[in-house]
C-alpha cells in the first residue's frame, strides 16, 4: 500500500460510520468498520462484505469495537457508558470484543480496535488492576488471532495512556490516535500529545473538532467539518510525516442523522488530505 492510502470510517449496521455505498461513491481505498451488531458477526456476513469490498477494491485496515448501551451524550454519560470500564458490563464486553476480534480475522484484517473508556486514574486501585487484567486477557485472545488491538485516543491524557500501555506489558498493545478527541473531552494539545505517544501510533483518524467554549474536560467540545476546526490539519500532517507514520489516514464525521451532509463533509475531506498529502510528501 502507498503511504497514507485515504481512508474512512464506515457502518455495516451500527456506529456512526457512512455506508460503503458512499465509499465506493468516492473511490476510498481504505476502511475502518465499526463492528456491526452480534447477528450480523456471521461467516456468511464476513463473506458478502469482503465481496463487496473486493469488488470496489476497498481493503480494511482495522475493525472497532462498540457496544449496545453506550452513549457519547454527555462526557459524563460516555464516562458511565463506553467501553470496558463500567463495571456492570465489563465480562460481558470484554467476551463481546473477544468475538468482534474473531469476526475480525474472518474479515482477514489484522487490527481491532476500540474506546476502552475512561481508565480509572488511581493506579493503585481495585478498578485500575482489574481493567489491566481483562486487557490483558483480551489481548491474549486478540493475539491469537494474529492481531493487534488499538486504543482510541481522547478519554485521558496521553500521559496516562502511556502509564496504561505500560502497566499493561503486552506487545500487541497500540494506539489510534484522534486528534479532535483530545479537543472534544479536553484532554490536552493534540500535536503535543501525538509526538509524546508517537511510537504507539499505527492508526490515526483525520477528524476535527473545536474546545469547548468553557468547562474543558465537562462540556464537550464540537465535531466539525475536517480543516475547519483546531486540530490544524496541515499541522497534524507534517507531526505524522515527522513520527514516521505512513498508515491510512481514516477520515471520521460522526454525522450519520445527516448522510448528506456527511458524504459532502467527507468529499471535502478527502480533497483537503489529498491536497494536504503532495504539498507534504511532494
Ligand atoms: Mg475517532
Amino acid at each position: 500500500m502507498s503511504q497514507w492510502p485515504i481512508g474512512v470510517f464506515t457502518s455495516v449496521d451500527a456506529g456512526l460510520g457512512v455506508h460503503l455505498e458512499v465509499v465506493q461513491e468516492l473511490k476510498i481505498p481504505t476502511v475502518q468498520i465499526h463492528a456491526p451488531h452480534q447477528q450480523t458477526r456471521t461467516a456468511a456476513h464476513a463473506e458478502a462484505f469482503l465481496g463487496k469490498c473486493a469488488d470496489a477494491g476497498i481493503t480494511i485496515t482495522a475493525v472497532f469495537g462498540g457496544f449496545e448501551g453506550e452513549s457519547y451524550a454527555s462526557i459524563a454519560e460516555t464516562a458511565r457508558t463506553v467501553g470496558l470500564v463500567p463495571q456492570a458490563t465489563r465480562a460481558a464486553r470484554t467476551q463481546e470484543m473477544k468475538e468482534i476480534s474473531d469476526f475480525t480475522k474472518l474479515l482477514g484484517c489484522d487490527v481491532v480496535a476500540l474506546h476502552i473508556g475512561f481508565v480509572p486514574e488511581d493506579r493503585a486501585g481495585e478498578d485500575y488492576r482489574s481493567l489491566i487484567n481483562c486487557t490483558q486477557d483480551l489481548l491474549d485472545h486478540v493475539a491469537a488471532n494474529g492481531q493487534n488491538l488499538h486504543l482510541e485516543t481522547g478519554q485521558e491524557t496521553a500521559d496516562h495512556l502511556l502509564e496504561f500501555i505500560a502497566d499493561v506489558g503486552r506487545d500487541n498493545l497500540f494506539i489510534n490516535f484522534d486528534p479532535a478527541n483530545m479537543i472534544l473531552y479536553g484532554t490536552g494539545e493534540p500535536i503535543a500529545a501525538l509526538r509524546q505517544v508517537a511510537k504507539y501510533v499505527r492508526s490515526v483518524h483525520c477528524k476535527d473538532g473545536t474546545w469547548a467554549k468553557e468547562n474543558r474536560g465537562v462540556a464537550w467540545g464540537a465535531e466539525v467539518p475536517l480543516g475547519d476546526g483546531d486540530v490544524g490539519m496541515e499541522n497534524y500532517l507534517r507531526t505524522l510525516h515527522e513520527i514516521g507514520y505512513t498508515g491510512p489516514l481514516t477520515i471520521e464525521r460522526e454525522i450519520p442523522h445527516d448522510p448528506v451532509r456527511q458524504k459532502a463533509d467527507i468529499g471535502h475531506a478527502v480533497r483537503l488530505l489529498e491536497s494536504l498529502k503532495s504539498k507534504i510528501l511532494g
